[in-house]
């Protein structure tokens, strides 16, 4: 199946909510993190539900957020979970910016980044729209040292890259980003049931599921635009 169908099919069914309350535990704190101003404009690559967009607005108050998702009907119901006008949602593919350059401060992205198929493609597009020392924040939790998250694999439709966290390193940096920092974000809020209650529908031991929230989580490469 292509990316944009599954995740149309997973917006009309309404799972861009369940995404949300999952990876909120984790990206509200990188996005706390974000050098985020008054009256900036943030981009959001494969926005999903559009939260991390307005959660921007309300705390920190930027001017303008555009959330691009290549599936049509994730963008517009992101469009109906928000009433501000300063938050346009679109379809549209992150290898393609529909954006001038040197047009925004900072680009957020959550469990996104590993869809691309020319990840270089995406982060030259990113460099070219951000402003000079603009930040692109991008965070997965799909990725090499995270073993037990390569199951996502399996779940999702759609062709996924498993990179580790030096890959990410390098990705952006020959796409002539810097790499500020890169760390993890563990999910210290997931509720991990005892011993007894595992195997579960979703995880054969408490140990996986550990491994997968409590030790790994999100993974975070912030760049840097030269
Ligand atoms: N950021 C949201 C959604 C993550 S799911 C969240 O944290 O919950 C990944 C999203 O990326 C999906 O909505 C999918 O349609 C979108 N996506 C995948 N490939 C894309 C691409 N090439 N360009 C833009 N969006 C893409």
């Amino acid at each position: 199946m292509s990316t944009s169908n599954q995740f149309d099919e997973w917006a009309t069914s309404g799972q861009e909510r369940e995404m949300e309350d999952h990876h909120w535990h984790t990206a509200k704190r990188a996005l706390a993190r974000m050098p985020v101003e008054a009256g900036d404009t943030v981009l959001d690559l494969g926005t999903g539900s559009g939260y991390a967009l307005r959660a921007l607005h309300e705390t920190k108050a930027i001017d303008r957020g555009i959330g691009l998702d290549v599936s049509r009907e994730m963008a517009s119901t992101a469009s109906d979970h928000t009433d501000t006008g300063a938050l346009d949602f679109a379809g549209g593919d992150c290898h393609q910016l529909p954006l001038a350059a040197d047009s925004v401060d900072h680009v957020w992205s959550m469990e996104t980044f590993f869809f691309a198929r020319q990840p270089i493609s995406v982060l030259e597009e990113i460099r070219r729209v951000l402003r000079p020392g603009g930040t692109f924040f991008c965070a997965v939790n799909f990725y090499e040292e995270s073993e037990q998250s390569h199951r996502w694999r399996d779940r999702i439709d759609a062709p996924m890259s498993l990179w580790s966290r030096a890959e990410y390193r390098s990705l952006f940096r020959e796409a002539g980003l810097h790499v500020a920092t890169q760390d993890t974000i563990p999910d210290e809020e997931i509720e991990i049931p005892p011993a007894e209650a595992f195997p579960t529908e979703e995880w054969e031991t408490r140990a996986a599921m550990v491994d997968r929230y409590r030790t790994w989580g999100t993974l975070l490469t912030v760049g840097v635009a030269p």
